[in-house]
Parts: C-alpha cells; structure tokens; sequence
C-alpha cells in the first residue's frame, strides 16, 4: 500500500478543519483535509446560521461549508472523503489511518469536532433543523414568541433554557429525575424565571410533526409511573452534553477527563508536530466563528513548526 506524504494532513471538515486548510493551502503547504463522516461538521444538521459575521442576511449551514470547502479547494486542499481509524504519532512525520489507506504527514492538525448527545429516537432526526435543534446559542431566535422544551438536567439544559427565554413565551425543562444536576446558583436562576417551568422524572419518547409544518408536540413517559401524554410544544433543544469526536486519538493525544484534547500554547497538543482546533479542544464556547479561528491559529503554528526545521 502506497503512503502519501503531506506537508500537513487534517483530519475534519468543519470550520476548524478548513479555516486550517485555506490558511495552510494558502501558505502553499498544499494540505490534505479527510473530511470524515459528516463532510462539514455539524453546521450541515443545522438550517440558518445567523451569527457568523460577514453574512448580514444570514446562511443556510450546508452553503456556508460548502463555500469553505469551496475556498479550500480554490487555494489547492485536497479535500477527500475518507474517516480516520487510528494513527501513529511516533513521529514527525506522523501517519494517519483512514478507511483507504495511510497517509503520512510532517504535521497533523486535529480538527474532528464534537457531536450533541441526542435521544436516538428516529423522529428526532427527521425533525432535526425543523424544530429540534441541538444548540441554543445558534437557533434559538428562531424560536420567538413560542413555547418550547429543553431536555437535560445539567448546567448545559439550565443555561441553555434561560437564554431561551429572551425569545420563547414559555419554556419547559424535561429531565428524567427529580432533581436538577445543575450548579445551584444556576438552579436558584431557573427556578426564579417565570417563563420556565419543570416536567420532573420525565422522558420524550417521540417528537410529533414534520419537516414542512414543523414541530407540533412531544410524546412524554412518565419514569414513576410510566404514564404516556402528549404535549404541545413548538421546538425542543437537547442539552444533555456533547462527546468530542476523538476515540482515533485516545491514548496518543493529552486529554482531559470528559476526552476533550489538552492544547497549550496556542493548538499545540502534547505531541510534537500535531496541533488541535475547533470543538475538540473546546467544550466551552463551541461556535463555528472560534473553530474558525483557531483553526486559522493551527494552520499558523503548523506552519511555523515546518518553518524551524521539519519540513520534508
Ligand atoms: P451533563 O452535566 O453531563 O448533564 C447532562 C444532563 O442530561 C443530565 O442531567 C442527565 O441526566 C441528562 N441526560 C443525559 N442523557 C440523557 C438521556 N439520554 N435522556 C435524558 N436525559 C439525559 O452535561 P452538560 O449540562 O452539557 O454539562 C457538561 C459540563 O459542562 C458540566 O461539567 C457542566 O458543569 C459544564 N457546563 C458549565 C456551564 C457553566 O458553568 N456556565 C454551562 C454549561 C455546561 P442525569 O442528571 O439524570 O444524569
């Protein structure tokens, strides 16, 4: 099997993955993205992207990656759709395993993202961008003057349900127990507001409607007593935590304990010769505006690496 050799290789293809690769194919270090399983990231599950500077009028999240992965193919990426297994970090040069074959790189930009825990219920998916939605921040102006639900009992479901009431009429927090795993000042702020109330020891266990009308309702189970209702909502947000995509770097990368790669100085890791950007080192602020930028910080300190001497 042959093993080609890249200048810099970037496992992921959301705006971490190719902000790093227009910096990198610009710096004409002609990099090699391997998009993985979800080509774009998560911005493709999501419907308009409102927030990303530069687009007064908003964006539908396929065509705002499409135009990166576009720029990146214009500077000279090669962009492929290949998903990484596992690699060898022994080096610089390190390799990169994909489904195809293996790649060598004198640097390795790891940009895999992360992904929204979701219920797993089918009607979930099909509504996923129509009403459900995975992250507040990003969709929740969509929600005015509507009656939503949250699911989750973490810090993630409670904050993510007070933002919500800047727009929504009225929001429900779902979560399967009776009490709340949420820090107590950010309870005390919940249970305060009164646009947001509680369903206590319960579960969705169907999201009712459809792509074009949207979302009309959520079937409910009780966990005491199992007792099934429907009740109207509007949208539903899941908040119930996010898992970085990093199982093909586990034991060769630092991370921290909830799998999070560790970066210093900048996105150097704890190897030398492999940087990390985006939602993988990023539990806290997870926009696409800063994966972009610190996937642009990753290109720049890629290429300052290959620069003070280990180039090919
Ligand atoms: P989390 O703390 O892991 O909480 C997840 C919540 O979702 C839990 O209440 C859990 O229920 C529930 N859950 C998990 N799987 C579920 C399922 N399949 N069905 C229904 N409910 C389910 O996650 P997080 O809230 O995203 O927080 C992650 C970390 O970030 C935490 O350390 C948190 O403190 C931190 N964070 C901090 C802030 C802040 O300080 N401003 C904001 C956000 C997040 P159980 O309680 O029953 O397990």
């Amino acid at each position: 099997m042959t093993e080609d050799r890249f200048k810099v290789v970037i496992v992921g293809s959301g705006p971490a993955g190719l902000t790093a690769a227009i910096y990198a194919a610009r710096a004409d270090l002609k990099p090699l993205v391997l998009e993985g399983d979800q080509p774009g990231g998560q911005l493709t599950i999501t419907t308009d992207v409102e927030n990303y500077p530069g687009f007064a009028e908003g964006i539908m999240g396929p065509e705002l990656m499409n135009e990166f992965r576009e720029q990146a193919r214009r500077f000279g990426a090669d962009i492929r759709q290949e998903s990484v297994t596992s690699v060898d970090f022994s080096g610089p040069p390190h390799r990169v395993i994909t489904t195809k074959g293996t790649y060598v790189g004198d640097t390795v930009i790891i940009a895999s993202g992360a992904r929204a825990l979701l219920l797993g219920l089918e009607s979930e998916s099909r509504l996923m961008g129509h009403g459900v939605s995975a992250c507040a921040t990003c969709d929740g102006f969509f929600f005015r003057g509507k009656k939503i639900a949250v699911v989750g009992g973490g810090d993630s479901a409670v904050e993510e349900a007070t933002f919500l009431t800047k727009f929504a009429d009225r929001v429900t927090i779902i979560h399967r127990r009776d009490t709340l795993r949420a820090s107590k000042i950010m309870q005390k702020r919940a249970m305060e507001n009164p646009k947001i109330d509680f369903l206590w020891n319960s579960v969705v266990i169907e999201v009712l409607g459809d792509p074009a009308s949207g979302l009309r309702a959520l079937r409910i189970k009780n966990t005491k007593d199992h007792s099934e209702r429907e009740v109207p909502f509007e949208g539903l947000f899941l908040a119930i935590g996010h898992l970085p995509n990093t199982e093909f770097v586990k034991g060769k990368l630092d991370m921290d304990a909830k799998g999070y790669v560790r970066t210093h100085d900048g996105t150097r890791t704890s190897v030398e010769g492999v940087f990390a950007c985006g939602d993988v080192q990023d539990s806290v602020y997870r926009q696409a505006i800063t994966a972009a930028g610190s996937g642009c910080m990753a290109a720049i300190d890629a290429e300052r690496f290959l620069e003070s001497g280990h180039s090919v």
